[in-house]
């Protein structure tokens, strides 16, 4: 399967995408670990990367989209992913069209992680992350639905929407049932 996580932060996409991928047998793709992996090994890609990740603002599309093509270019990406924090701008979803147009393949579905921003805060809080300060979170919330929203439209005859507030498990349960739909 070929699928796009897409939600706000906190909303638990990376929780549900490291399941989901050990389920399917395909590599979990997080642009967010990506980015965080190349931080702590200092490389140009990270070094670039950082002031927009400690600000809550997102990397340039050049850049990301750069990096996710190289991944999905490996061939353990092959027969399926599960792509969770990209695309994140239309731009990234327009480069994304065309690197599975290039590659021959198509998405088979684009979820939805439905949740409230009040709800998240307070997970993301707890998380302890350096990018987890509440000012940082709520401009991560507002770039997410000034930039990324607008992607549910452009997706609309894959999307598939899920009710992500709830415990793991339960919201798990949902994703399979929505997903054994698609
Ligand atoms: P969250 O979903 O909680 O915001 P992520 O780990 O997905 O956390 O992303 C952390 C940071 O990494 C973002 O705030 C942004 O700076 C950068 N980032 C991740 N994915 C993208 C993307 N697709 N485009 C641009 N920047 C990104």
């Amino acid at each position: 399967m070929r699928l796009v996580l897409v939600g706000p932060p906190g909303a638990g996409k990376g929780t549900q995408a490291v399941q989901l991928a050990e389920r399917l047998r395909v590599p979990h793709i997080s642009t967010g670990d990506l980015f965080r992996a190349n931080l702590s090994a200092m490389t140009p890609l990270g070094v670039e990367a950082k002031g927009y990740m400690d600000a809550g603002d997102l990397v340039p599309d050049t850049v990301t989209c750069g990096m996710v093509r190289a991944r999905l270019s490996e061939p353990d990406a092959a027969n399926g992913f599960i792509l969770d924090g990209f695309p994140r701008t239309l731009p990234q979803a327009d480069a994304l069209d065309a690197m599975l147009d290039e590659l021959g393949v198509a998405l088979d579905a684009v979820v939805e992680f439905a949740v409230d921003d009040e709800v998240v805060v307070g997970r993301l809080l707890g998380r302890g992350r350096s990018d987890d300060t509440e000012d940082v979170i709520r401009n991560r919330q507002k770039v997410y639905r000034q930039e990324t929203a607008p992607l549910l439209d452009h997706y609309r005859d894959k999307l598939v929407s899920v009710d992500a507030v709830g415990a793991v498990d339960e919201v798990a349960e949902r994703l399979a049932g929505a997903l054994s739909r698609v």
